[in-house]
């Protein structure tokens, strides 16, 4: 290890190593540690970063082992030590992520710090499930939201109002509320909604229903997080393909095309 120091923050992407972007893959392989999260890649992190420490700081729902603080001292003082630190991060750093707090530590600390973005799960997961979040006529807007503590009543409104597609990350605890937000606000109950588990991983999987039935279904179904939620008419290419498909998207195009 030689100094000075440095932190590079890496948006990993939503799980998949294959959507790691080059500048990342760079940045891991020249790392003397690297400071991961669950979400992001790290199955492969020993071929990606051969000479680095790995260290899990392990953030998921309601497990952080030394929480933000603590995250941001270690990976300062790394880098006080001269090491070059990569804190590698799901999907986009600066997406849900407390990217611009690590920044800030590094900052306040006079360590040096750059920002590689990464692939966020709020458009790839979607995606991965067959679902585009905008289509002509259908939806010429999103929105991504983060469902870690519940919406006001006026976000809510706002929203339902919009029109566009809905994205919702860390939103698998809080549906019970913004379902009921989206609904109380004029939100059509046969909006359709798909929960898509998982991403990118073996055990990917997607759940539809509408929002007048989707805290049913999702109960029924036992989704857990994580999950990225999606909202709108759009989720009919989730059935890619089958008839269903087909009469869902008819359909959605006839309200898209009266909206
Ligand atoms: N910075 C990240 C988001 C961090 S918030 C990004 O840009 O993707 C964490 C939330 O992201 C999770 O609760 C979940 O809603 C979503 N998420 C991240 N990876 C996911 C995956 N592989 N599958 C499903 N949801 C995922």
């Amino acid at each position: 290890m030689s100094g000075p120091g440095r932190v590079t923050l890496v948006g990993g992407g939503p799980g998949d190593p294959a959507l790691l972007t080059v500048a990342a893959v760079e940045a891991l392989r020249d790392a003397d540690v690297v400071l991961y999260d669950r979400l992001a890649p790290h199955d492969t992190l020993p071929e990606l970063a051969p000479n680095a420490l790995l260290v899990d700081v392990g953030k998921r729902p309601g497990h952080h082992p030394i929480g933000q603080d603590g995250i941001e001292t270690v990976m300062v003082q790394h880098a006080l030590d001269g090491a070059a630190v990569v804190r590698l991060k799901g999907g986009d750093p600066y997406v849900f992520g407390r990217g611009s707090e690590e920044v800030l530590a590094c900052h306040r600390a006079g360590v040096p710090v750059r920002v590689i973005p990464g692939v966020s799960s709020s458009v790839a997961v979607p995606a991965a499930a067959g679902i585009p979040l905008t289509h002509r006529n259908l939806s010429h807007l999103f929105t991504v939201v983060s469902g870690h503590a519940p919406l006001s009543d006026e976000e809510h409104r706002h929203l339902a109002g919009l029109g566009g597609t809905i994205v919702v990350l860390m939103g698998v605890g809080t549906l019970p509320s913004i379902s009921h937000g989206l609904l109380t606000s004029g939100l059509a109950a046969d909006t359709p909604v798909a929960i898509i588990e998982r991403g990118y991983s073996e055990t990917q999987r997607t759940t539809v229903a509408d929002l007048g039935t989707i805290l049913h279904v999702a109960a029924a179904a036992g989704v857990r997080s994580p999950a990225v939620i999606v909202i709108g008419h759009v989720v009919a290419f989730a059935f890619d393909g089958d008839a269903e498909a087909s009469e869902l998207l008819a359909r959605a195009e006839r309200l898209g095309a009266s909206a």
